[in-house]
């Protein structure tokens, strides 16, 4: 059924309100291109430092898209950066230090294609977690439920017990962060060292986690680091603290709501992932078209909203 609401919603609204897009691994070029031809067109495209001048100087968004990358994969730099080049917009990312200087893999990275089942028996052999009672929820889901320490125990072993090796670098060297920083258009922030679900670890490990990734980042890029993202989207009052403490002016969450004033500016809300990340080149390109007959109150392009309505509702809300 089509979602009128929504749809007369947005048309009556006429502005896109303001909102965070967050994307993570890039594979196709002409996708990523189309994405950010349909957001420059009904978006004014800003960078962090517009984003803190409305949190910390009162100073005004309107219909305004902030465009963030998380994690630092390789397909940052070989298909994104050349397109963000090539539209001049500023983005920003959100990588661990650890993994450019010693060309290691995250835990989630290391395990995409593992067998699922022999992950759950490895799993119940670390944990003593009845297999019936986490099978429910999926393996990827009861990782991150543990602390880092085991997630690798369980990696490790696995590993062992297949004959599976650990698999070649997939994130951005120091110097290639180094040069898409140079570039002007990307700003880059901390993620962590090891990318831990931070709520699951001690205060030591949180702070350490924390910290080191944000001073030996500041190092790389022999600059302050002023941007974070809390992995997988999860944190509290003790992580907020930390990242005060340290001066980090904007953290990110995966929060899916439209941005506000009234957001501490160490846990804003982002939208558009993962519904945009999933549309196909010509969705996208339908998408586009759509969104821009919607608001101009085009009444044969409803038919489409069916088939929308969730990507809508997740940028436009
Ligand atoms: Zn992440």
């Amino acid at each position: 059924m089509v979602n009128n609401y929504i749809v007369d919603n947005y048309i009556k609204m006429k502005i896109l309100p303001n909102t965070i897009i967050c994307l993570h691994e890039i594979h196709n070029q002409k996708w990523l291109n189309n994405v950010f031809e349909s957001l420059i067109k009904n978006y004014h495209i800003v960078g962090l430092e517009e984003l803190e001048n409305y949190y910390y100087k009162n100073k005004n968004l309107k219909n305004s898209c902030h465009i963030t990358f998380d994690d630092g994969d390789m397909s940052f730099y070989k298909n994104a950066f050349p397109i963000i080049k090539k539209h001049k917009i500023h983005v920003s990312t959100y990588v661990s230090p650890l993994m450019a200087k010693d060309r290691k893999n995250f835990w989630f990275q290391e395990i995409a294609g593992y067998n699922q089942e022999k992950l759950f028996v490895v799993s119940q052999k670390v944990t003593n977690c009845k297999i019936e009672n986490v099978q429910p929820i999926g393996i990827k889901k009861f990782l991150k439920t543990l602390p880092l320490e085991i997630i690798w125990e369980i990696i490790k072993l696995y590993q062992k017990e297949t004959n599976t090796p650990l698999k070649s670098p997939m994130n951005m060297t120091e110097k290639q962060l180094i040069e898409i920083k140079s570039s002007g258009f990307v700003d880059i922030g901390a993620h962590t060292l090891n990318h831990p679900i931070l709520i699951n670890e001690t205060n030591a490990i949180a702070s350490s986690e924390i910290t080191g990734s944000i001073d030996q980042l500041s190092n790389i890029l022999n600059c302050e680091t002023r941007s974070f993202v809390y992995p997988n989207g999860d944190y509290g009052e003790r992580e907020i603290k930390i990242l005060k403490d340290k001066g980090i002016k904007l953290a990110f969450t995966t929060k899916r709501e439209k941005i506000s004033s009234i957001n501490n500016p160490l846990s804003i809300p982002r939208s558009g992932s993962p519904f945009i990340s999933e549309l196909k080149n010509n969705e996208v390109y339908i998408f586009s078209k759509c969104l821009v007959q919607l608001l101009a109150g085009e009444k044969r392009y409803y038919k489409y909203a069916n088939t929308w309505s969730s990507v809508f509702s997740n940028i436009l809300k």
